[in-house]
């Protein structure tokens, strides 16, 4: 099985055991040193997965190098010990690790941050210092440092995060780089900060230190490097003494979706592929691989020697094992929501994962098989049920799952009929194998009655929600579909429609009406074509005029409140919904009042003024309420996922509680 993937690869004196680098992610458990034994479990779960490298999460070289205020840094040999608890854990599994050092330069979310410039960056609310020249000198003498110290921690190597718009990358772009000194101006001044960083670096740590930099290959915002400047830095740094390069797409202040699901898979290995010829170390391409075949096809056509992948590893810490042993059915695949993981970071939560509750929690989540096996029924098989049948079945309990519908996945079903979110249809895919292997018996097709539940030792009601639907006069006219109705393919709308809701439903079903078939998954031209991706990179930071697509429908998007729509959308991703909206020329009203329907259309009023949107069909996104006929109020009836309370399609939510009560059972 994917012979690529599975050879070796000496760097230096070490071989990493297959392609598979598990790229950087901030858990937030780096941050405090009461949380490096949990986060030394996360690592080792993910040697013993058999990563061939792993890099840990950003962490500062010193406090002015802090993402947020307290965030991890490594400065100071009492830091150390702390540290040889991740290492320990990943040698004895047979891996590697290396330490990124990140600088977060004008993106540090606390007023002492410094910069190449000192313009505040789009994105935080700190204006940052602008370095001296003696300042600067400092600041290579901490990355330098923090390398060292990385080294006696017995990591394997560090890798020096330049991309993404991190302090490095502020200094390399002429986008923030705006000094008259030796550090700015021409490409050999703007570049001397990092390559003087990976020569010291180098010097200081010896020839097998593994040294992997992460070069900003394609910056996606106006004003950043073009091609020929990122290949003359790659053979410098080549030059001056890096063991890998790793490719940083995007910096974190672009608006070009680059991680999330409706990136195509393999999105941006083309960039690397860009690169390949001209530099000698390994390459490694990163973004959007999230399965075996991606990654064998990627390495195979020789577009890079290596693939990152990170969030896979939150939702599946045995991935790499598991497709070696070759049932990849077994795959817990991440489906690139954000929505446990990125979200979390963002919001200063720990990280997890929507498809893996246990992710960045390991210690927490434990599955003990069962001494005495129950008889235990759960009715209802979306997320909810679905995770719970699988967690109790596989610690050894006889489990019979309900279902009223032909099919499994609940409102995940119409979730993966979003266009952009195809990638949700591997989850159900997933569960439907677990039911399998674990033996649980599944009932279709069969609503289950009072009479069913009453011989199970134990009975848990994860019947979900029906959409809500709001008293509006003229509410059962034909023009009216309810959201299910339409994302399910059992009703079609007409080319005038109208949504009532702008949360995360309206916003899923205004993309699902804005394209001809929701269906149809979009190729890596048309992604970049969309977003204004220059394929060649000859324009600075790559970025040309996004092409015009408007929607194929005319399509008022509709809110009862006055504040904006979209406001509850995940942090790194609502801003691209809203966008790709836009783009499309949908029509949002705040602070609609709806009077009434009938054949005329939708009747509203808005600021006191009454208008008449003539559309075909009026679609209803008014929220959910619970089905719960079938909860007693007895100790061996319990009630998890949309039927205990009804909200947004919250898929996390009901994953986490379904699994919780598996393993409590
Ligand atoms: Fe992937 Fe979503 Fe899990 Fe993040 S939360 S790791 S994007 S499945």
């Amino acid at each position: 099985n994917y012979p690529h993937v599975f050879e070796p690869l000496t760097v230096g004196n070490k071989t990493i055991k297959n392609r598979v680098l598990m790229g950087s992610m901030h858990t937030g458990l780096e941050d405090r040193a009461k949380n490096y034994p949990k986060l030394a479990e996360y690592f080792r779960q993910r040697a013993a997965g058999e990563a061939g490298i792993m890099v840990t999460g950003g962490i500062a070289p010193n406090i002015s190098g802090w993402v947020g205020p307290f965030s991890g840094f490594l400065k100071y040999g009492f830091q150390v010990k702390r540290h040889r608890l991740i290492t320990e854990a990943v040698h004895q599994e047979g891996s590697l690790i290396c330490m990124q050092i990140l600088h977060s330069g004008r993106y540090g979310y606390h007023p002492f941050n410094v910069s190449a410039t000192d313009k505040q960056s789009p994105i935080t609310p700190f204006k940052p210092k602008k370095l001296s020249e003696r300042k600067i000198h400092k600041q290579i003498r901490d990355f330098v440092n923090c390398a060292k110290l990385a080294q006696k921690a017995n990591y394997d190597g560090v890798e020096i995060m330049g991309s993404e718009g991190y302090l490095i990358n502020q200094f390399i772009s002429p986008r923030t780089n705006d000094r008259d000194d030796d550090w700015g101006g021409s490409f050999d001044n703007r570049t001397r900060f990092a390559l003087e960083i990976v020569r010291q670096t180098r010097a200081a740590v010896g020839q097998d230190f593994i040294l992997i930099f992460r070069l900003s290959m394609l910056e996606l915002v106006n004003n950043g490097s073009s091609i020929d400047e990122v290949i003359k830095l790659a053979k410098a740094l080549e030059q001056a003494g890096v063991s890998i390069i790793n490719t940083g797409i995007g910096w974190h202040e672009a608006r070009v979706p680059t991680i999330a699901t409706m990136v195509p898979r393999a999105g941006f290995a083309w960039v690397t592929e860009l690169i390949k010829k001209e530099v000698k170390v390994p390459l490694v391409t990163t973004n959007r691989i999230n399965h075996p075949q991606v990654a064998e096809d990627i390495i195979a056509s020789g577009k890079a020697d290596m693939v990152s992948m990170a969030r896979p590893f939150l939702a599946d810490p045995d991935l790499v094992k598991k497709s070696r042993s070759g049932d990849v059915r077994d795959i817990n695949i991440c489906i690139g929501c954000n929505q446990a993981c990125l979200d979390h970071v963002f919001k200063n939560k720990m990280a997890s994962c929507l498809v893996n509750p246990a992710a960045c929690h390991e210690t927490e989540f434990i599955s003990q098989p069962v001494k005495t096996s129950k008889n235990i029924a759960v009715v209802g098989a979306g997320m909810a049920g679905l995770s719970c049948s699988t967690t109790l079945a596989e610690r050894g309990h006889q489990v019979t799952l309900f279902e009223a519908a032909a099919q499994i996945g609940g409102q995940f079903n119409l979730a993966a009929a979003i266009p952009g979110k195809e990638e949700f249809v591997h989850t159900i895919s997933y569960f439907t194998h677990l039911l399998d292997k674990h033996g649980v018996k599944l009932k279709l097709n069969h609503k289950a009655t009072e009479a069913d539940l009453s011989d199970f030792d134990e009975v848990v009601i994860a019947s979900g929600v029906t959409p809500r639907v709001p008293g509006i006069e003229g509410i059962d006219h034909d023009k009216v579909i309810l959201y299910h109705d339409l994302l399910s393919g059992r009703k079609k709308a007409g080319k005038k429609v109208a949504v009532i809701g702008a949360g995360g439903i309206g916003f899923d079903v205004s993309e699902y009406l804005s394209v001809d078939d929701p269906s149809k998954a979009q190729t890596i031209d048309e992604f970049c074509a969309e977003w204004g991706i220059d394929q060649s990179i000859e324009s600075p930071g790559g970025l040309i005029k996004a092409h015009d697509d408007p929607a194929a429908r005319d399509i008022y998007m509709l809110q009862r409140k006055t504040s904006k729509p979209g406001k509850g959308l995940g942090k790194t991703t609502g801003w691209i919904h809203r966008l790709s909206l836009k783009k499309k020329g949908v029509k949002t009203l705040t602070g609609v009042q709806y009077d009434k329907i009938d054949d005329r259309g939708l009747h509203i009023t808005v600021k006191e003024k009454p208008q008449i949107l003539d559309v075909d069909h009026v679609i209803i996104c008014a929220g959910q309420v619970s089905n719960k006929a079938l909860y007693q109020d007895r100790d061996n009836y319990h009630i998890i996922g949309g039927a205990d309370l009804a909200a947004e399609l919250d898929a996390k939510r009901a994953i986490k509680q379904g699994t919780l009560l598996g393993q409590k059972l």
